[in-house]
């Protein structure tokens, strides 16, 4: 069963097969890091991650390289550099390690490569000057611009016809450009903003040659695949595409596109709701990072997503079914399966089907629940495959009591687990009105027991989403 993907250019989903399985390349968009991300910034990153997980499990770990650029010199961040008196590096440090303590607790693995485009400008104005030279690029007024009319196939992958785009740019054309649809490859900056050296006078580069440069030096043209959200494939990944062939690479610049649809923001009025709690960020203080990937998975990549109290409260749900069954069978030894049967990985493959995906680690749940309950041989294999898919997909990362008991503090945690055993001893001691008394201390705490065979546990309940204090 090979894994199928939805393949932007050719309109279908078509079978994966990289150029070479022992080197497979992927590159994704990354941010422009001028402040926190927007959650709907995560959608690519969570997705991405996932078929960076899939890639890794089907050609194996050191198979797969994954690069996501880093936008470190743009003007929204030379404005806050300008704004808050400082260099611009001082911005882009900040955002960029907010940025990735935000991935990574969103359980997204580090790429494998995080280009920045300040640290890419000799690829980049090597790669003009490619441009310029085979004439698909030429220099006006300081800028260097590409040529659309020297690519013939400038359009297919959007599926805009040139002169349409030609028509919709008419209005305020800058006088330097030979066609309306030219667009900038490199262009000077504004007195006191960062500026590098080039043939074409000091200045810097343009948006999307960023990304094509990164590309041939990071992983070599042409890619297996590139991927971003659904808004990029006009004009930035149109133009990406242009750039690459005619800069020497005429034979291919990525082999499959894929595009993750919308977040919508939910049009929540209550001033409570999280479902319009807009950055990652913030979101991140009250969620579990897990819960977040797992509501930004919860629809198919393609497919809008509809951003809601609901939709985290679900997510909230399906994970604490899960961490409820994994902490029931925290005594079973994971084993004595091959991990994974083509039937439980088949939704992934077909496209990357989460919702279909998130369904069979369910059912893998429910199986091993019942096999736990009446001691069935089978629970081992049960628990290997649920926590392999769960792996593939990021999920049950944590421990099952960390994950319940995860919104205590240190000093909290102590206090309950001294009550909690005051409170079994009491219970050995017959002494139920004691027994009752801490009880009541713990509800107070808003601490849930759980008496079981083992001793008992505990776990702090969950505040709903929406009804926050
Ligand atoms: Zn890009």
């Amino acid at each position: 069963m090979p894994l199928k993907l939805y393949d932007t250019m050719a309109r279908k989903k078509r079978p994966f097969i990289p150029a070479d399985p022992r080197r497979v390349t992927m590159y994704v968009c990354g941010p422009t890091v001028y402040n926190f991300s927007h959650v709907g910034n995560f959608r690519p990153v969570v997705v991405f991650d996932l078929l960076f997980r899939l890639l890794r499990r089907l050609y194996g770990e050191d198979a797969v390289l994954y690069a996501a650029n880093v936008t470190d010199v743009d003007d929204k961040i030379n404005a806050k550099a300008a704004e808050e008196g400082v260099e611009i590096s001082v911005i882009t440090e900040r955002y960029l390690a907010a940025y990735n303590a935000d991935a990574a607790a969103l359980g997204a693995l580090p790429p494998t490569a995080q280009p920045r485009a300040t640290q890419t400008m000799d690829a980049i104005t090597a790669m003009i000057g490619r441009l310029v030279q085979n004439g698909a690029a030429y220099a006006a007024e300081g800028h260097v611009l590409f040529n659309t009319q020297a690519f013939g196939d400038y359009g297919k992958l959007s599926g805009r016809p040139l002169d349409e785009m030609i028509a919709g740019a008419r209005v305020d054309v800058a006088p330097y450009k030979q066609n309306p649809a030219d667009f900038v490859l490199w262009k000077p900056s504004k007195p006191g903003e960062p500026e590098w050296p080039s043939p074409w006078g000091p200045g810097r580069p343009g948006w999307h040659i960023e990304c094509s440069a990164m590309i041939e030096q990071e992983l070599g043209l042409p890619i297996d695949i590139h991927g971003g959200g659904i808004d990029l494939v006009f004009p930035h990944h149109e133009n990406e595409l242009a750039q690459g062939m005619c800069a020497d690479h005429p034979e291919a610049y990525a082999r499959y596109w894929l595009h993750n649809g919308f977040l919508n923001m939910a049009d929540e009025k209550m001033s409570k709701s999280i479902g319009n709690v807009a950055l990652a960020h913030d979101l991140l203080k009250t969620q579990p990072g897990e819960v977040i990937r797992w509501a930004l998975l919860g629809a198919h990549y393609r497919q809008p997503l509809a951003w809601t109290d609901d939709a985290l409260n679900q997510a909230r749900n399906a994970l604490d079914h899960l961490y409820g069954v994994l902490g029931r069978a925290r005594h079973v030894e994971a084993g004595g399966s091959a991990a994974l049967a083509e039937e439980q990985l088949a939704p992934l493959m077909d496209d990357l089907n989460t919702p279909a995906a998130m369904a069979e680690l369910k059912r893998l749940a429910s199986d091993l629940d019942a096999a736990v309950r009446k001691g069935a041989p089978n629970a081992s294999a049960l628990k290997q495959d649920m926590m392999a898919l769960a792996g593939v997909m990021g999920f049950l990362q944590a421990e099952p009591q960390v994950w319940f008991q995860g919104g205590a503090d240190e000093g909290l945690k102590t206090q309950i687990d001294a009550l909690v055993a005051a409170r079994d001893a009491a219970r050995v001691a017959k002494d139920w009105s004691e027994a009752d008394r801490i009880r009541a201390e713990l509800t107070a705490l808003n601490v849930e027991v759980m008496d079981g065979p083992a001793g008992a546990t505990w776990r702090i309940p969950t505040l709903k989403t929406g009804e926050q204090a």
